[in-house]
């Protein structure tokens, strides 16, 4: 292999690449443009194009109603079923409905009502605000005193764990954290927090939205109790695709949900006027799926499984040292900090750059240089690594475009004021 930081290393990394043909599975309407964004939006797999064409004209346009016994009613299980294979859980244990937060509203709701002589609940400040916000609006209803410990981040980069594991005690009713922090992409060691809390009776709930699809997750090996995750990051499902989540097969008639509607009845089309939670992860659910995008997801799971997650991790780790090398080579001295983990086995797939120009570069290089990271608050540049389309040689010019924008102070023209959506 020639010298890590070098364009040679990347036209060679790539020529070895065993997953380079995943990249002509996905839509790319323009080979320039660097795409570094899959951990926010996933790319269009071609046959998700193609699926949800076939949906539309023959299932939704001819079948009509008669659509729903075609499949349509299985299918939150049966994507569910795929999507287990990717985060280590069994068939029966995974179902895609709702969004991340109103599947963690649930699963919160939940673990707390089967823990009344319980208070506390742990997080950190690394967590997505959502699951923040979704804790906070599920302790206002349920009229009893819980109190909300959010750990901080003693740099910002990575999770407190010490401070984590002498916060969970015999009062902790769960601890609820991003597997992947979304700004630093730090990787939680999910069998040592799982255990510890466990130790402790403590339930443990695990958002996995930046993890799934992007590093190997094993539910069943660290024993997690409830999970959720998003598909349309790594999983390339589209965007507002439903999310997932998971409930250990020992708790899935122990818990209650709290929306409980017809979808999780246990005899849906007898219409009774009384809730009976149906058997086993079913009770979850809670109204009608959304049909066209939750058909969307399959295809983007199917090219997941045929690649295997080993291999996707293997190839954004190196992808992400090649980048590290590449920063400390030629970025650092342009005044770009590193605000992820250094430390590879404590990394997700994304990787923030601290930058005080940070909002301003970000658009130079949308605008000027046909590249598109995103931008989170306060400087982060975050770099996002989707190895079923991300080559060698992006990561190289990506690099290669923001020395220019830096070096030729062309992040200047723009204002410093932000706008909404990055
Ligand atoms: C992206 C993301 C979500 C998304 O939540 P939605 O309700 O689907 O919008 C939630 N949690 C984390 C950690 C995320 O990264």
């Amino acid at each position: 292999m020639p010298q890590i930081t070098t364009l040679a290393y990347a036209e060679e990394g790539d020529r070895q690449d065993s997953l380079a043909s995943f990249r002509e599975q996905f839509v790319i309407t323009d080979p320039d443009l660097i795409y570094l964004d899959g951990n926010s939006l996933g790319r269009l797999p071609r046959a998700t194009a193609v699926r949800l064409v076939d949906l539309v004209q023959t299932e939704w346009g001819r079948d009509l109603i008669g659509g729903w016994n075609g499949g349509w009613i299985d299918l939150s299980a049966r994507i569910g079923a795929k999507i287990a294979q990717v985060v280590g859980a069994d068939a029966d244990e995974v179902l895609v409905a709702d969004s991340t937060s109103v599947n963690l509203f649930k699963l919160v709701v939940a673990a707390l009502m089967v823990q009344p002589k319980r208070h506390k609940i742990i997080t950190d400040n690394l967590n997505f605000p959502s699951d923040l916000y979704v804790l906070q609006g599920a302790m206002r209803l349920l009229g009893r005193p819980l109190q909300l410990e959010v750990i901080p981040s003693a740099d910002g980069v990575h999770g407190p764990v010490d401070a984590l594991s002498q916060a969970v005690d015999d009062q902790t009713a769960l601890v609820t954290l991003s597997h992947v922090t979304f700004k630093s992409g730090y990787l939680y060691d999910m069998q040592a927090v799982t255990t510890q809390a466990q130790r402790v009776g403590a339930l443990v709930l695990w958002d996995l939205s930046h993890a799934v699809g992007a590093v190997p997750v094993d539910l069943r090996a660290t024993n997690a109790d409830l999970a959720v995750g998003c598909t349309y990051k790594y999983l390339n499902g589209g965007p507002g695709a439903p999310a997932f989540l998971y409930v250990r097969r020992d708790w899935q008639d122990k818990l209650s949900n709290p929306v409980s509607g017809w979808m999780g009845q246990a005899h849906m089309f007898n219409f009774t006027l009384d809730y009976e939670p149906a058997p086993g992860l079913r009770r979850f659910l809670s109204g009608t799926p959304s049909v066209l995008s939750l058909a969307a997801i399959e295809p983007g799971v199917d090219l997941l499984l045929a690649a295997g997650l080993e291999s996707i991790r293997a190839k954004s780790s190196q992808q992400m040292e090649y980048l590290i090398n590449l920063w400390q080579e030629q970025l650092l001295p342009l005044g770009f900090r590193l605000n992820s983990p250094i430390d590879p086995a404590r990394r997700g797939s994304h990787i923030s750059l601290g930058h005080n120009e940070g909002w301003r570069i970000t658009q130079a290089l949308i605008h000027e240089m046909n590249v598109l990271p995103d931008f989170r608050q306060p400087d982060n540049l975050r770099l996002g690594i989707a190895p079923l389309y991300t080559r060698f040689v992006d990561v190289w010019t990506a690099v290669a475009r923001l020395r220019a924008v830096v070096s030729e102070k062309r992040y200047e023209n723009y204002p410093q004021q932000m706008t909404a959506v990055t």
